[in-house]
């Protein structure tokens, strides 16, 4: 039977829901479309650069897709390697915008970039049907930051970036930083600033032991406390509810009410017990976890000439083995089979 094009695949009202085996709902899918990407960053490209894994044809994208969004699915972030880089994306963004939720609702469609590329894609972006678009950036200051991602001139560049995207009505923009003792936890001030004055919502990431090399280390992470205690020195912070259970973020407004950040603990505050997240990765693999050590090939199937419907029992036999958590810092921790760039965040 010929594969359904993706528009023609109906959600099934009916369909048993993307539940796990802990009874966690997953309603977010984070699809990588590229592993390639424009920068080196210090911390993340630490072995080989280039392409590591093959990427599909956007049309392949699309009908995966689709049948996540069939099963549940109402949020999809695109995201790399570095997504910009990929030819066909605005056919891709405005394809995704098309479709409908379970609930009939459209999808809610997000990408993380680097930025680099962005000055002059957020308006195409936004008028293809993009809501929201996540920056991440590393440091507030040139100096620091070129040194971190090894690009000369990548500092202006985004900064650039961050502004078309804010003009753009790509909104509430919000700009990841992963903070790494030693490289650039002497920014933690001045990004509390940025966001202010920027009107972004910056968010600090501790950083996880998904790096290319051997850089991780407990003493390398900067914690939570930490950069609350710090930020709290300065400009005084008060604690904002979470907006859905699943938000990987803690929110904080600062207390004259200008501004917001957020800080993604996965470390010192791990969230895996309201995880609703699930990854395919740049050759249509599945990972249930970012720590995942199996992943499952669904593009393979596909490629093999299962139908929608045997594709789409494979997908929910896969949520069930989903992982309960990490298990970073403990002993027989192991790392994940591949490194960030080749999962997208
Ligand atoms: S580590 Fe795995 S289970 Fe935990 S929040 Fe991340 S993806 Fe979910």
């Amino acid at each position: 039977m010929a594969a359904a094009s993706f528009s023609e695949i109906p959600a099934l009202a009916s369909a048993p829901r993307l539940t796990d085996s802990y009874g966690r709902t997953i309603h977010d899918l984070r699809v990588s479309i590229t592993d390639r990407c424009n920068y080196k960053c210090v911390y993340c490209r630490t072995g080989e650069l280039g392409a590591q894994y093959p990427e599909l044809e956007i049309s392949e994208y699309l009908r995966l897709i689709a049948l996540f969004v069939s099963l549940g699915i109402a949020k999809v972030r695109l995201t790399g390697g570095e997504p910009l880089l990929r030819h066909g994306l605005l056919d891709l963004v405005r394809a995704l915008a098309r479709l409908r939720t379970i609930a009939g609702r459209p999808l809610d469609l997000a990408l993380t970039t680097n930025g680099h590329l962005l000055d002059s894609l957020a308006r195409p972006l936004k008028d293809a049907g993009l809501n929201r678009i996540t920056v991440s950036m590393d440091a507030v200051d040139a100096p620091t930051f070129e040194r971190i991602t090894r690009v000369p001139g990548s500092s202006q560049a985004v900064l650039s970036g961050i502004r078309a995207a804010r003009a753009a009505g790509l909104t509430p923009l919000k700009v990841n930083c992963v903070l790494l003792r030693g490289f650039n936890d002497d920014q933690i001030e001045s990004f509390a600033r940025f966001a202010r004055d920027e009107d972004v919502v910056v968010r600090f990431i501790e950083f996880m032991p998904l790096e290319e090399g051997r850089l991780w280390s407990p003493e390398i992470v900067v914690p939570l406390r930490e950069i609350v205690d710090r930020i709290q020195r300065v400009l005084p912070l008060v604690e904002l509810p979470a907006r859905e259970a699943s938000e990987t973020a803690r929110r904080y407004g600062f207390a004259d009410g200008r501004g917001e950040i957020g800080i993604i603990a996965p470390v010192t505050q791990a969230f895996c017990g309201a995880c609703s997240r699930l990854r395919l990765t740049s050759d249509g693999k599945i990972r249930t976890c970012l720590f995942s050590q199996v992943e499952h090939d669904l593009y393979g199937r596909m490629r093999a000439g299962s139908s929608d419907d045997e594709l789409r029992a494979y997908i929910l036999r896969v949520i069930e083995r989903k992982e309960a958590r990490h298990h970073i810092g403990e002993s027989g921790f192991l790392k994940p089979s591949r490194s960030m760039v080749h999962i997208g965040g």
